[in-house]
């Protein structure tokens, strides 16, 4: 079995002396690669590479920096087919999400590529008589990143192509149970013309990122997974003294109002809540059903996940949804079915009993749906991160509001609707980060923040467009004055 190598100055190393993780085929349950379980040893080489590394990026032009991400965006493009399908195999999202994947991955890249506009500063002639002011941006130094499973492409590729352009180096440490797509777009960006250990990879969990977390040589940790874990790296990340920007998970609720269009919101629900599995942050997990919206949607709702396509994604032949990634994530979510029935909620769709021909070992789980939650349920408070859709039936907007805000997340929120005055009302007063109105996943793109509120995300500054640059930027203010010596004290002439 091929243990995953890591990428340390330049150097791609398998680890020979070190515990390994399996990473799983989710169609197939097949184990196909393992992942070395790094810690404090090999952290401390990365940052090492990445610090020895940083003087003389920090001297490389801006534009010179971003001309190498030109090159690599032309990379990504070329290896497109090879990129999705890897992702698939070891993620199980469908080839057509793999395609959104590392899509949305590459629109960071030309984001990236265009970060010299955004790293100019201000200046101001005059600010007192004679003395002029401006400010430039400049890097931080080694920054590192930690990401999730759920999306191996375009997560990482949130944060180093910010640093990297902004002038830091970096150490990657992407999710153990997909780095095989980390790992082959760092091998593109090497290819590339990065120069040696500006960006290192290392793999493991928990004890490889406490090193990063605590390593002094390390000025900004992006990170980006489950609530507690994203709490825990942004309360040790600062008090080691480090700029921390920690994405966490969420709840995202999907306002249906009674004169919502019913194929265009079941089409809405039906993407938000069953997209990748339901593995996404910003999956609408719970559809709200306002007013007597549930008599005209819900059995459309039903309809539309009883006829998913579940199946193998490896293959030629695609289905409309894949597996979940882990066997350990499949029988926690259908646990959680379980508590919520034993609740009280009504299992109007039961994914549970899918069968999938000729994969007896692949993690399947078939759409669900949970009828009258009610907010006290398990279901309702946990993130299931699964094919799993809540309904929630409310009188109003005001109580279907009321309800949404008292939720501890903060990610993002949708309402499907004809009236431009609800539409207003949700948009002003919903506590949510990113809102949809008609679009049930309101995920930002690379030019805007991904901007998660409340315990879905610690920290100031958001991942991707200009608060990602200013994370990974510190300024300077400059005061100047010049006097003439040759000529005298220009003032006394
Ligand atoms: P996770 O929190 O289990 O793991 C994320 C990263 O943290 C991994 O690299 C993992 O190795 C590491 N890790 C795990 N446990 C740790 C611990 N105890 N101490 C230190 N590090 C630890 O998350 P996951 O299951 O990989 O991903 C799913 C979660 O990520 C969901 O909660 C989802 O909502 C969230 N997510 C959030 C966003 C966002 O932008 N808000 C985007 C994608 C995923």
């Amino acid at each position: 079995m091929n243990t995953c190598p890591v990428f340390i100055g330049g150097e791609w190393r398998t680890l020979t002396d070190v515990a390994t993780t399996p990473v799983h085929n989710p169609s197939t349950g097949n184990v196909i690669a393992e992942t070395p379980l790094c810690g404090p040893r090999h952290v401390e080489e990365a940052v090492e590479a990445a610090a020895a590394a940083f003087p003389a990026w920090r001297e490389t032009p801006p534009v010179e920096r971003a001309r190498i991400l030109f090159q690599f965006r032309a990379l990504l493009e070329q290896n497109f087919e090879e990129l999705i399908r890897l992702n698939t195999r070891e993620h199980g999202k469908t080839l057509a999400e793999s395609r959104g994947d590392v899509k949305r991955g590459i629109e960071m890249v030309e984001f990236a590529c265009g970060i010299p506009s955004l790293l100019m500063g201000e200046s101001m002639e005059n600010l007192a008589r004679g003395i002029d002011c401006d400010t430039i941006r400049q890097p931080l130094g080694v920054c590192a990143g930690i990401t999730p499973f759920n999306f191996p492409a375009m997560v990482p590729l949130w944060m180093y192509p910010v640093a990297l352009v902004c002038g830091n180096t970096f150490v990657l440490k992407p999710s153990e149970k997909v780095p095989l797509t980390a790992i082959r777009i760092v091998q593109l960006l090497a290819e590339a013309g990065l120069p040696k250990g500006v960006l290192n990879l290392v793999h493991g969990g928990r004890d490889c990122v406490d090193a990063l977390l605590v390593h002094p040589r390390i000025k900004a940790i992006s990170f980006v997974g489950s609530t507690p874990v994203a709490r825990h790296v942004f309360e040790v990340g600062t008090r080691h003294g480090k700029r921390v920007q920690s994405n966490g998970g969420a709840k995202n609720f999907v306002f249906i109002m009674p004169d919502a269009d019913v194929e265009n919101s079941t089409r809405g629900v039906m993407e938000a809540a069953y997209g990748c599995a339901g593995e996404r942050c910003m999956a609408g997990s719970t559809a709200v059903m306002i007013g007597d919206a549930a008599k005209h949607v819900l059995p459309s709702l039903v309809e539309a996940a009883r006829a998913i396509q579940v199946g193998p994604t490896d293959r030629e032949v695609q289905p409309q949804m894949g597996p979940v990634i882990t066997r350990q994530h499949l029988e926690r979510v259908e646990q959680l079915i379980e508590t919520g029935a034993r609740e009280g909620a009504r299992v109007a769709v039961d994914g549970r009993s899918l069968r999938v021909a000729g994969e007896p070992n692949g993690f399947f789980l078939g759409a669900t749906i949970l009828d009258d939650v009610q907010a006290a349920m398990t279901v309702a408070r946990e993130e299931v991160f699964g094919p799993v859709l809540n309904v929630m039936r409310l009188e109003d907007l005001e109580g279907a509001l009321e309800l949404a805000n008292r939720s501890p997340y903060g990610n993002g929120a949708s309402i499907f609707t004809r009236s431009g005055k609800a539409a207003r009302e949700f948009k002003h007063r919903v506590k949510a980060g990113m809102v949809g109105v008609n679009i049930g996943v309101p995920a930002s793109m690379a030019w805007f923040p991904f901007n998660g509120w409340e315990d879905s995300f610690f920290g100031d500054l958001h991942m991707q467009g200009r608060e990602g640059v200013q994370f990974f930027t510190r300024q300077k203010v400059t005061m100047t004055r010049w006097f003439s010596y040759d000529e005298g004290d220009i003032w006394q002439k």
